[in-house]
């Protein structure tokens, strides 16, 4: 298959004082395919946004590569560099705390195209508002600010500040999270429809299952800094193998109550450890309620189970 991107034993560890060091992001890797959307899910604290900021650079890497295009990204220079910049952008999470309130909307989507000093004058005013209409706003919302505008309108802004220069991919950092349920599916079509148009490929990071199932082809499930089950979405949701995936599962209600029903709901016992002190072996072991012995001796490798199924479990040899 095309990897766009290939992330191998990704590490990002931040020095927090005192000697301790925090591991966000503990050897992760995963690929994704050209023109596929890869969702990243797990909890608050999981290592995700650090992930998505490691790979595209806002981040430098502790260990390991992020290979795009077949370059590795945390060695690029100059003109590849630049070339990057422009390839991978990034839709954030917060729509209010993302778009500078003193810049026009025409400005801050304009941003990129400014930058790489693609168009000016009249072009670039053209080239706005082409790109307001892409995202179904208009022309006369390029001349008022974000606060003029709902969350999701907010939203539409930053991913047309994303499209500006025409990248390939797009890391997408829990961009619905924020928003109203009513306005949350709008927006995932709209990412799928411009997907379709453009051949995008995108990281779609998020905090629940639920809310990537529409979008995603693949998913990868984290915890605690690492990535515990990786598969294609369908596979996923059928078969989840990881006892963290099938707790998370189960917490999504079925529409069906006759299913709804006779269904188990898992519940997991305790917090989320501290990723500065994570318990040996497996990181999930505090938790699940599967473990074993053995789970506080060795850290399971993430390991390919079934064809394209991905599980770090010592439940599956
Ligand atoms: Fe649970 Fe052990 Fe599997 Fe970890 S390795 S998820 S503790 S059964
Ligand atoms: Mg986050």
């Amino acid at each position: 298959a095309d990897n766009i991107l290939e992330v191998r034993n990704l590490k990002k560890h931040f020095h927090v004082g005192g000697g301790k060091i925090l591991k966000a992001v503990d050897n992760v890797s995963f690929s994704i395919k050209r023109g596929e959307t890869f969702g990243l899910v797990g909890e608050s604290g999981c290592g995700k946004s650090t992930a998505g900021r490691t790979i595209i650079r806002l981040y430098d890497a502790t260990d390991g590569e992020v290979i795009f295009n077949g370059e590795n990204v945390h060695q690029l220079k100059g003109k590849k560099l630049k070339e990057f910049n422009r390839n991978m952008q990034m839709v954030f999470q917060d729509p209010y705390a993302s778009l500078n309130p003193r810049m026009t909307v025409g400005d801050i989507i304009a941003e990129g195209i400014d930058i790489h000093g693609l168009y000016s004058g009249s072009k670039r005013k053209e080239r706005v508002h082409e790109l307001l209409r892409v995202v179904g706003l208009n022309d006369e919302h390029a001349s008022r600010f974000p606060h003029e505008f709902s969350g999701g309108q907010r939203q539409r802004i930053g991913i047309a500040r994303a499209l500006a220069i025409e990248p390939q991919f797009i890391i997408a950092d829990e961009p619905i999270s924020a928003l109203d349920v009513s306005i949350q599916a709008q927006v995932v079509n709209l990412l799928k429809q411009l997907q379709k148009e453009r051949g995008l490929t995108y990281l779609f990071i998020a905090h629940d299952l639920a809310m990537v199932k529409h979008i995603s082809d693949r998913i990868g499930v984290m915890y605690l800094g690492g990535l515990v089950e990786v598969a294609e979405g369908n596979e996923l949701y059928r078969k989840p193998l990881h006892p963290y995936t099938e707790a998370l599962l189960s917490a999504i209600p079925i529409p069906d109550p006759e299913v709804e029903r006779h269904r188990e709901r898992i519940i997991l016992e305790g917090d989320v450890p501290s990723p500065i002190n994570p318990p040996s072996g497996c990181r999930f072991r505090t938790r699940c309620p599967k473990a074993m012995p053995e789970c506080a001796e060795l850290i399971p490798e993430l390991k390919e189970v079934e064809p394209d199924h991905f599980v770090a479990c010592h439940l599956y040899k």
